[in-house]
């Protein structure tokens, strides 16, 4: 996790487990079988740390039938109390978490987003307006806290019988081997060993495991101080980001501004310009500041206060022998693009399909060390993007806030310089141009999703006549896009492409126009998907399990078989 400043009198003290009309859930420590019979089985996989990302990742496997064991040290979601750390959750989260079946729970909980302004005293120098997938039910941002995404996650890992979520369970030690992990538990009942095939390492930023095993990370704590009171106040705001830089009632640090679920609001004020950091994060400071934000006399509830410094952190190897790094205890980044939690449910989703394919047999385990080249080159992104921002919200030496004013001071008066006010670029789908899973193809041209992109969600229209989303067709197997033009017929034997052997490949066509084919057609009702795919002349496009391209062709053709199914010799084609 980033750094919580933990020091006698200041706010990090307010961290209460209950607001009015919501209470924690707590989760029983339930005696697990290695203490009842005292075998010490072996797992297909552990997840040490039932986090954002261990949580996402434990039910992705489950989604996928696979047995996975989930530990978790504490007995609640969420950190310190109604801490809720991550409140950002970006559409392509969301469109992850649809498959796993919570996406609604958060939407609904969650306060839809889409613009975002930044002040420099009275005026506005920025604003940014992002457009979701037209006519989805997800926003293009959903602001909710944690807590409640967890809590929804534990809530339908606990619909599926194949996902042991164990509580009140610390990993203490840990042993790595050529075919296995040995991982020694604690608990309130005493301690046990287990062993599994795979350990995913989820256990956040300060990883036991990744400490343990000697793998090197290397982290940069920034000097920056944050003071983040969640609230609840008797206003109505607009469901906006809004940043005031140099902020008058923050008596001139910067103050990031979020509506949260259940009326609850988030300030997040910069606190190190203030000479005596250790009083300006006391709670008589933080209501002060609060006041003034508010206006004297607006009545407010204090929900959960903290401070904060930000840290960044990148771990050499995501995947080192039979452990995998997976969210904070790989890559840490400051929270202005909300680039931490949603990257932990990105590679949660790289992982997933990956480790379920090795486990069954279908491929070999060199598809998991693509895990690390992917998601190692997207911290990197991550990194570099967040850096940017942070620079500029707080620049480290004077040239750097000479430039910072100088953009500011312009932006007031020419728009065209206000894309350079970098207050933070949110998550967004990340690509993987250099993955070695992409397969080459015959498109030439810039046009279209190259392999490694994400798909991209739209409208349909489906067989029965009703309206949908492409994100429907894309959950959890492979799949085959024939872009069919009302000019063109579909290849008979693009009828009956197969991946055998258990390794589904579904099969379906997107057309302009309603037709009767032997596979299931969708309609692109108004040629937005045709456009956005570079489909106008017809192209079958083969999408991953996680609905990364991987392979593209301008011809309607089967699509090529991926190497690594190939090589596990799973693979045949249907006749
Ligand atoms: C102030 C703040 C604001 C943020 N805002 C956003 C945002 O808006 N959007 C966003 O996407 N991200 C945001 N983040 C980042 C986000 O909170 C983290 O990236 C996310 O929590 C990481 O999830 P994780 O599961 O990897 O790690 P964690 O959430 O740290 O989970 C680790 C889990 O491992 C368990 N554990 C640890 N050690 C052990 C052990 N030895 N044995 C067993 N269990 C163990 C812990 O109990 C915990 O449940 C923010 C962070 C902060 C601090």
């Amino acid at each position: 996790m980033n750094s919580q400043v933990a020091s006698r009198d200041s706010t990090s003290h307010y961290q209460p487990r209950s607001m009015d009309g919501y209470e924690l859930p707590f989760y029983p420590f339930r005696t697990p079988p290695e203490l009842k019979s005292g075998r010490q089985p072996r797992y297909p996989v552990v997840i040490a740390g039932g986090g954002l990302a261990g949580l996402t990742l434990g039910l992705d496997l489950g989604v996928r039938g696979i047995p996975v064991v989930i530990i978790d040290e504490d007995d609640n979601v969420g950190a310190s109390g109604l801490s809720s750390r991550g409140v950002v959750y970006v559409e392509r989260t969301l469109e992850i978490f649809e498959r796993l079946g919570v996406a609604r729970r958060v939407v609904e909980k969650g306060v839809g987003w889409s613009s975002g302004r930044v002040f420099k005293g009275e005026d506005e120098v920025y604003s940014f307006l992002s457009k979701g997938a037209d006519d989805s039910f997800i926003p293009p941002y959903t602001n909710v806290q944690q807590f409640f995404v967890e809590q929804y996650l534990v809530e339908r890992i606990a619909e599926l019988d194949n996902i042991d979520l164990r509580w009140k369970s610390r990993v203490v030690a840990v042993s790595s081997h050529d075919d296995h992990v040995t991982l020694k538990i604690d608990t309130p009942e005493g301690a046990y060993e287990l062993e599994a095939e795979w350990v995913a390492a989820c256990d956040g930023g300060n990883s036991f495991i990744r400490n343990s095993l000697n793998v090197p990370s290397h982290t940069h704590l920034f000097e920056d101080v944050w003071c983040i009171a969640d609230i609840r106040a008797n206003t109505k705001s607009a469901s906006e980001r809004r940043m005031w830089l140099d902020a008058d009632f923050n008596d001139g640090g910067i103050v990031l501004n979020h509506q949260l679920a259940d009326g609850v609001c988030r300030f997040n004020c910069q606190i190190s310009h203030y000479a005596d950091i250790e009083r300006a994060g006391g709670m008589d400071e933080i209501h002060r500041r609060l006041r003034r934000a508010l206006g004297e006399g607006i009545a407010y509830e204090m929900v959960w206060a903290g401070v904060w410094r930000y840290k960044r952190r990148l771990t050499d190897r995501f995947v080192d022998g039979r452990v995998i790094y997976v969210g904070d205890a790989a890559h840490q980044v400051p929270p202005f693009g909300a680039r931490g939690g949603n990257s932990g449910v990105a590679d949660a989703d790289n992982l997933g399909w990956k480790l379920a394919l090795v486990l069954e047999g279908h491929a070999d385990r060199s598809l998991v060390e693509t895990y690390h080249s992917e998601r190692y080159a997207a911290a990197v992104e991550n990194i570099e993007v967040t850096n940017r921002s942070a620079l500029f919200l707080t620049p480290d030496t004077p040239a750097r806030r000479l430039f910072r004013d100088a953009v500011l001071d312009l932006a007031r008066r020419f728009p065209e310089v206000r894309p350079m006010v970098n207050t933070g670029r949110l998550a967004v789908a990340q690509s993987y141009p250099a993955s070695p899973l992409n397969i080459g193809g015959d498109w030439s041209g810039s046009d279209g999703l190259p392999p490694g992109s994400p798909f991209v969600n739209g409208r349909i229209v489906r067989p029965d006549g009703t309206a949908g989303l492409l994100l429907e067709l894309v959950d959890g197997a492979f799949v085959a896009l024939h872009f069919l033009p009302d000019h063109a017929e579909l290849p008979r034997e693009v009828e009956s492409a197969s991946f055998a052997a258990g390794v589904e490949l579904r099969s379906y066509v997107i057309s302009r126009t309603e037709k009767n084919l032997p596979l299931p057609v969708f309609v692109d009702p108004d040629g937005a998907l045709f456009k956005t795919y570079g489909a106008d002349d017809g192209a079958t496009y083969l999408l991953r399990p996680d609905g990364h391209v991987i392979a593209r062709s301008r011809q309607l053709q089967v699509p090529p078989t991926p190497d690594f199914l190939r090589a596990s010799g799973s693979l045949e084609r249907a006749a």
